[in-house]
């Protein structure tokens, strides 16, 4: 979404009377994001009704210059680059406890959000549960899937990442060597297939059990396995979705192929390093068709991520349809 996209949800909300306690803002806590979490700020702290904000009046003046009493910033501390329990309880908390100086709203704006260490994402939930009223907080990341799940599950998502979030490496690169030796013509090769993205899914699981590994050394807490396990679901997930996103550019790469009558050669392809092979591949397709395998994927995913469906049932199926 574009700024001002973004910037209208939260006005919508605001003039509703819907406002969420919190919103984790997708975007860089030095470019995008903070630009939006100053305009919000003062959009929620101006005293000019009837231009909010007005970005003139005083309260407006304060906030853009992170100076106004009722709205608190942190960041992450400069020696150790995290943002620690201590700072949450004696800023964050106190803060949130006293009223509105001014008598209005309050907002806390989180930069880097992704950097607050376990303690003090723990303790920063606990706001989130309870959260006073007309107080709004605001988490500004640019890599959201490093938050708790329990946090992620209590805010609004704002996205500023505008158009769509490229699939992750590795995970882009390997979807495109094997889709490039998919071929549906015998149910060997299907399963050869079938087979590796099944061996991608366990990688993915591996990898992201890693990184909760070391997120957990770097913390000083004693996770409980619960937890663990969410952290690792959670990045999982994402990673997953790399794949999907990928299978889906691949036969987004055919069905422009398809589409497309004239020379082939100015259009530009997700996947470039293999236009021959798609090219190839979409000179033997109707567009009716590639337009069907784009549905496909979206019917794997969802059997998968939704349903719960092994991968080594799903993928067998579905790459048999894929031809
Ligand atoms: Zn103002």
């Amino acid at each position: 979404m574009k700024p001002s996209e973004v910037f209208e949800i939260v006005k919508q909300s605001f003039k509703n009377g819907r406002m969420p306690h919190a919103y984790i803002v997708c975007g860089s806590p030095r470019g995008n994001g903070l630009a939006i979490a100053e305009t919000i700020s003062s959009f929620l702290l101006c005293t000019n009704d009837a231009k909010r904000p007005c970005r003139k009046c005083d309260a407006c003046l304060n906030a853009l210059a992170r100076k106004h009493v009722d709205a608190l910033w942190i960041e992450p501390e400069k020696k150790s680059r995290i943002i620690s329990v201590d700072v949450i309880r004696d800023q964050l908390l106190h803060w949130e406890e006293m009223g509105s100086y001014v008598g209005g709203w309050k907002i806390a704006v989180v930069l880097f959000a992704d950097r607050l260490n376990d303690n003090a994402a723990n303790a920063f939930l606990k706001t989130l549960e309870e959260p006073g009223e007309r107080t709004l907080f605001l988490l500004v990341t640019d890599k959201p899937e490093a938050l708790l799940p329990t946090i992620i599950s209590r805010c609004q998502r704002l996205d500023l990442n505008e158009g769509r979030i490229p699939p992750a490496e590795p995970w882009r690169s390997r979807v495109g060597d094997i889709m490039a030796h998919h071929a549906a013509t015998s149910a060997l090769r299907v399963f050869a297939t079938a087979g590796k993205l099944a061996d991608l899914f366990a990688e993915i699981k591996e990898e992201a059990e890693k990184l909760s590994k070391e997120q957990k050394r770097e913390s000083d807490l004693e996770e409980d396995k619960e937890t663990v396990d969410a952290w690792i679901s959670a990045r999982s997930k994402e990673m997953r979705q790399s794949v999907f996103e990928s299978i889906r550019d691949w036969y987004r790469d055919v069905l422009v192929l398809c589409a497309c009558h004239g020379p082939k050669d100015g259009i530009p392809l997700f996947f470039e390093e293999h236009r021959a092979r798609l090219v190839a591949k979409a000179e033997k397709l109707q567009t009716r068709r590639a337009v069907q395998f784009m549905d496909y994927v979206d019917e794997m995913e969802r059997h998968i991520e939704v349903r719960n469906i092994r991968e080594t049932i799903v993928f067998p199926y579905w790459f048999t349809w894929l031809k």
